[in-house]
Parts: C-alpha cells; sequence; structure tokens
C-alpha cells in the first residue's frame, strides 16, 4: 500500500522518515531495500514526474510567455510547484533588517522536494573539505574524513548515475571505474572559455550532473549496490530499465518525465515503493518528535493539511530529513520538561552554525561567439563544463601569506550556448544595440542569441558564531507551529572571496576577448549575494566526536536520543564549495546502513 491516507496508516513502523527529497529519498530507499517498513511523512502534495513535467511545452504557451513571476521566481513551467521563497501561511523571520545580515530560505513544497528542480551539479568534497580546521586552523572538522564517505560517494552516483570524469586533480576527488557516466562533449563557448582559462592558470573540465548520459548498467550495478540481496537487485534492475538516457533537448529544471536525470521521485522512490516496505503520506507536516517514558523518540506529530488534523505515527526509529533547517525547527519544537531547549539539544548546538554556499557572479558578451550558424547546443539540461578550485597552494596552514585574503576556495559554474529563448533573452541589450527595432532588432536578436558568457562563483563558507536560527518568541505557522527566525553574517573570508569571483570572471571574460555592460563590483560586501540565496543551506545540528560540542554522533545520530537521526544537510560542518546534495545522500545511505545493522542486531 504505497501511498497512504491517515485512515490506512499502520499503527507501527520500523522507521518514520520525514521528507522525501535528496536526503528523504535515499534514506527511504536504503532502508526499504534492506526490508525495512518505512513511512515516509511529506508536508507537499504528492507528484508524478512522468505526468507533470511540462518537458516539451513552449514557452509561448505559457501566461505572460513564462516569465518569472513572485510565485515562480524560475519560471511557469518550474519542477518546484509548491512553495519556493515562500510558502504560504508558512513564514519565517530574521532577527535584524539590516542589509547582508538577513538570511534566504527557498522551501519545495512537493513530493521530492528540491530535486525536482535543482541544478543536478553532483560533486564529491575532497579530504581537505572534511579536516578544514586542521588545515587552517578555522572552522571545524568533521569526525569522519574522506575515506569514510568515499564508498557512499561511489554507491550514490552509480545509482542516481552521475555524469563527468577523473582529471587528478587536488581535493577533486576521483571516482572509481565504473561510477561515472561519460561526460557529454563541450559547447562552443565551453571549448573557447577552456581554451582562454587555461593562460590564466583555470582548469575547465567536465562538470559531474546527475543526468544519464547513457542508460544505467542495470545488469552489474545492482549487485554492486546490493550484494547478497537479490530481491533488492531485481527490483533496482528493473528500476534502473525504466530510466531512459538524455535526449539533449529540454531543460532540466522542469524535471525530466524520462527519468534522465536525478530526482527523488523518478530514482529513489519507484524502486523503494517496488519493494512494499514504504508507505508514502503526503501533505502531512511533521512538527514534533515524540518520546516513549525512556526517553527514546517514539515517533512523530504532524498536521494533516487535507483536513488540518493534529495526528501521530508510530516506529522504533525516527529520521528527520526535511531539509537542514527545517529538521532544525522539529527539534527546537520538540520542547518537553526533559528537553526545554529542544530535542537532542544539550550541547546547545540545535540551530547554530548555519552556512550557505557563498555566491557571485558577472555575466560578458564575447563577439567571437556572435552570428554564429544556427545550430544545437541544449545538451545535458545544464553545463557540460566547469572550474574547480585552482588555487589550494595559496590557502592551507599559511592562507594569510598566500595573497588572496580568504581561506577557502570555490569553483566556477559556466553557462554558455543556444538554448530555448525565453522572455528574458532580448532584455538589457541596449548596450550593444542602442536600441532597435522590428526588421534590425531581428537581426540584432540573430547575430547576439547565445553570444553571452554567464560565470558563477560557488564558494565556500566558514561557519560562524553570528550565523543561527532559532524558534522565533512570536511568530507562528498557519498551524499554529512557532517559525524559525534568522541571524546572518557573512565574515571577510566569504566577502573577500567574493570579490576575487568578480575580478577572475572580468580577467577571464577579458581573455576571451568579451566586454562587460559595466565594471565588476569589486565591494565584497556588494558583490555577495545574500545568505541563503544560494539554496545550499546546511548546519544547525553539527556532527562531531564529542556530545558537549555537537549534535549528532558520526553516524548522524542524535547523541541525546539513541534512535533518533538527521540525515539531511543538518550534521554538516563545514560546507565546501562543493554542493552539497551527493553529500547528502553519501551520508544518507551511511546513516540508513548504521540503522539497518542496528535493527538486525534488535538494539532499536
Ligand atoms: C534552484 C536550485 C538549484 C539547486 N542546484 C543544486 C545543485 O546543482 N547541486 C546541489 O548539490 N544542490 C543544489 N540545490 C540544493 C539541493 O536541492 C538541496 O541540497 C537538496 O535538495 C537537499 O535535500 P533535502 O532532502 O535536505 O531537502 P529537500 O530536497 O528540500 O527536501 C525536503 C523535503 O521535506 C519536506 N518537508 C519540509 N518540511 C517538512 C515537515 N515539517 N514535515 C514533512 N515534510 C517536510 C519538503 O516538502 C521536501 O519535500 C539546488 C536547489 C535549488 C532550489
Ligand atoms: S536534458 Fe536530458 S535529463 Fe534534462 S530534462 Fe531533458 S531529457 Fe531529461
Amino acid at each position: 500500500m504505497p501511498f497512504v491516507t491517515p485512515r490506512t496508516l499502520q499503527r507501527h513502523y520500523d522507521v518514520i522518515v520525514v521528507g522525501s527529497g535528496a536526503a528523504g529519498g535515499q534514506t527511504a530507499y536504503t532502508l526499504a531495500m534492506e526490508g525495512v517498513k518505512v513511512l515516509m511523512l511529506e508536508a507537499g502534495r504528492a507528484y508524478d514526474f512522468r505526468t507533470e513535467t511540462p518537458m516539451f511545452q513552449s514557452y509561448a504557451a505559457a501566461p505572460l510567455r513564462g516569465a518569472d513571476t513572485p510565485d515562480k521566481p524560475f519560471g511557469f513551467y518550474d519542477a518546484t510547484v509548491d512553495g519556493g521563497w515562500a510558502v504560504p501561511g508558512e513564514p519565517y523571520t530574521n532577527a535584524s533588517a539590516e542589509e547582508g545580515r538577513q538570511f534566504e530560505w527557498w522551501r519545495a513544497r512537493m513530493l521530492g522536494g528540491r530535486t525536482n528542480h535543482w541544478g543536478r551539479i553532483a560533486l564529491r568534497n575532497g579530504p581537505y573539505d572534511f579536516k578544514p580546521f586542521s588545515r587552517d586552523g578555522l572552522g571545524f572538522d568533521w569526525p569522519i574524513g574522506y575515506e569514510d564517505l568515499a564508498p557512499y560517494y561511489d554507491k550514490v552516483e552509480m545509482l542516481i548515475g552521475v555524469y563527468g570524469s577523473n582529471e587528478g586533480l587536488e581535493n577533486t576527488p576521483d571516482s572509481p571505474e565504473g561510477c561515472l557516466l561519460p561526460p557529454p562533449a563541450a559547447r562552443v563557448g565551453e571549448r573557447l572559455l577552456a581554451r582562454h582559462g587555461a593562460k590564466l592558470g583555470l582548469p575547465v573540465v567536465p562538470i559531474h550532473r546527475a543526468v544519464l548520459t547513457r542508460a544505467l548498467d542495470h545488469v552489474n550495478i545492482p549487485a554492486k549496490l546490493h550484494p547478497g540481496n537479490p530481491r533488492a537487485q531485481r527490483i533496482l534492475a528493473q528500476a534502473m530499465r525504466e530510466r531512459a538516457a538524455c535526449f539533449w533537448a529540454t531543460p532540466c529544471s522542469r524535471g525530466c518525465s524520462i527519468g534522465a536525470n536525478y530526482q527523488s521521485p523518478s530514482v529513489h522512490l519507484p524502486p523503494a515503493l517496488a519493494t512494499g516496505q514504504l508507505d508514502i503520506l503526503c501533505n502531512a507536516h511533521a512538527y514534533e518528535v515524540t518520546l516513549d517514558k525512556r526517553g527514546r523518540a517514539s515517533g512523530v506529530r504532524f498536521v494533516d493539511k487535507t483536513g488540518g488534523r493534529h495526528l501521530a505515527a508510530q516506529s522504533r526509529v525516527v529520521v528527520l530529513a526535511a531539509s537542514a533547517c527545517e529538521s532544525v525547527r522539529i527539534l527546537l519544537n520538540s520542547k518537553s520538561a526533559r528537553h526545554p531547549e529542544g530535542l537532542a539539544n544539550s550541547s546547545g548546538r540545535v540551530g547554530r552554525f548555519i552556512m550557505d554556499t557563498v555566491g557571485s557572479d558577472l555575466v560578458g558578451q564575447v563577439p567571437r561567439l556572435e552570428a554564429l550558424p544556427p545550430h544545437n547546443e541544449d545538451g545535458a539540461g545544464g553545463a557540460h563544463v566547469y572550474t574547480p578550485w585552482w588555487l589550494y597552494g595559496r590557502q592551507g596552514a599559511r592562507w594569510a601569506e598566500g595573497g588572496l585574503g580568504f581561506a577557502r576556495g570555490y569553483h566556477i559554474e559556466i553557462g554558455v550556448g543556444r538554448r530555448m529563448p525565453n522572455m528574458g533573452t532580448p532584455f538589457g541589450l541596449e548596450w550593444l544595440t542602442q536600441g532597435s527595432y522590428g526588421a534590425r532588432f531581428k537581426q540584432d536578436m540573430r547575430r547576439y542569441y547565445g553570444s553571452f558568457v554567464y560565470l558563477a562563483g560557488r564558494g565556500e563558507m566558514i561557519p560562524n558564531e553570528h550565523s543561527r536560527c532559532e524558534l522565533d518568541p512570536k511568530a507562528k505557522d498557519r498551524f499554529g507551529i512557532p517559525v524559525l527566525r534568522f541571524h546572518w553574517q557573512w565574515s571577510p573570508h566569504e566577502t573577500r572571496q567574493a570579490a576575487h569571483m568578480k575580478r577572475t570572471f572580468a580577467e577571464l571574460i577579458g581573455a576571451m576577448g568579451g566586454r562587460l555592460k559595466e565594471g565588476p563590483e569589486l565591494d565584497g560586501a556588494k558583490a555577495i549575494a545574500p545568505g541563503g540565496s544560494i539554496i545550499h543551506e546546511v548546519g544547525g545540528a553539527m556532527m562531531g566526536p564529542d556530545r558537549r560540542t555537537s549534535v549528532t554522533d558520526p553516524s548522524c545520530r542524535t547523541w541525546d536520543v539513541d534512535n533518533l537521526y538527521l540525515t539531511d544537510g543538518a550534521p554538516f560542518c563545514s560546507n565546501a564549495d562543493k554542493n552539497p546534495t551527493l553529500t547528502i545522500m553519501a551520508l544518507a545511505w551511511r546513516a540508513a546502513d548504521r540503522i539497518v545493522d542496528r535493527l538486525k542486531r534488535k538494539e532499536l
């Protein structure tokens, strides 16, 4: 009985997983494939990627020709069907009104969460990224190292399908043979960038993205992922057969009805449901972990959004995977006489040290890319190449002498090419055309279309005391549940890094013979994107070796409640420049393995 209603819920489950995105999807998958009975509580509505994905619709068929609106900030056809920068009736607050001190919180509310839309950039953290404090004395080390997570990166890559290449670059791990799919060929602009980047010492190499450039190896991978479990192997082989390879035509941010990119509803949930071990309850907004007399987690309280009733479900183990800040909120709202500061918070660290990614960008126009003959550059629905951080040698213990002024790095995401034009395509061309209309405008469009290069830096933020969240003392959501209040502050490490991004991008565009509309903003405080706006928020319930200074142990189990786990980004101790989702999934698989072991040993 895969999709359940409050009336058809079982009385008791082995594990309740809150959330169905990257973290919840991976956790439920691993548990269900191992025969564990799981209930997934998802606050959003159900979503069928096969029938609801608007892959082939043209912008002309959409209201406002598909333009961004406050409800649909990424355009009308974006895969996020509910939620975004604002969720009706579910506010959050910021402690400061000051510019630069605010946090923006993107929340998808639908089955699969943000994985329906995400950019699919799937990079491994490297060895330095797990031990940043040891390297430069700033932030925190993780209690685990790259070697602990590497086998799980391998498994996740094989399961979801990630294209990319092994380049042997510093702190940019290679994957073992058989993990990665071949990368797509670079586009014209990407090749030009690689040529001129090399002159500046910037590597431009295939990016890693969760898109199938060829069908998955359904013959060999299932046995590697589920050794000794023939039923799981059969189910996974079938699920892999049902995913087609990319046909290089449609924007991935709309979702993919053929399952060629990774979305939790197309990759994690179908095989987990096929085991018969996963029940999914949608429209179930969780707000509290309940405890039994011994102080162990006994289940979850939630609001049934279809009827407004407050209900409870019971289980032997509870896993919060509602996204980092929402899981923190659930812990803080699970107050009791025994846990007056919120659950699992004896260290006082729940809500502390939240992080986003440092972001800054620049667009340039490159005359060499003008008036190219018409050709199809849609490709794999996103970037084919990127630039990993190339200046590790100027950081580490002696970063202050390296001349950069900041201790951690960034990578460069590259946007070029001639994808389906939309309403935004002709905007802002006046600095090139001096304003044109009619036939001349058409000529100009043909000339300039595809000649722009968009460079986005994605950098590491060092966790700090001033970036945190707590319960707002007054504000509540429409269900009467206290909401989060954010505190935010960048340090000079981040603002200087943002200024460096702008300078580098301007140099790179200049090296390509390109031009800028105006000079780059070199004041880092202005160059940096607002906190939270890169949508890579992690931290808030850090893992560690010592219960006095961390919320979870190295297996993502809370120190205070033996059968309560956090498998989203909340336990992150640092937020490397590498986009966080592959690491979230690897950690979730690892935590789920521990839960399976403990259930088998009857410890839970
Ligand atoms: C536009 C965009 C582009 C991105 N690009 C990339 C990228 O290229 N690479 C990358 O690594 N990351 C990217 N990300 C970030 C990535 O999407 C997240 O890191 C990832 O989805 C986090 O997984 P999660 O399961 O923790 O959270 P989510 O995917 O957000 O899933 C959380 C789920 O929990 C549900 N939920 C929330 N609260 C409750 C509650 N109280 N009760 C029950 N259910 C609840 C939500 O509805 C949601 O379904 C991007 C995000 C966005 C929005
Ligand atoms: S580009 Fe490929 S992976 Fe992306 S939505 Fe289209 S078919 Fe799917």
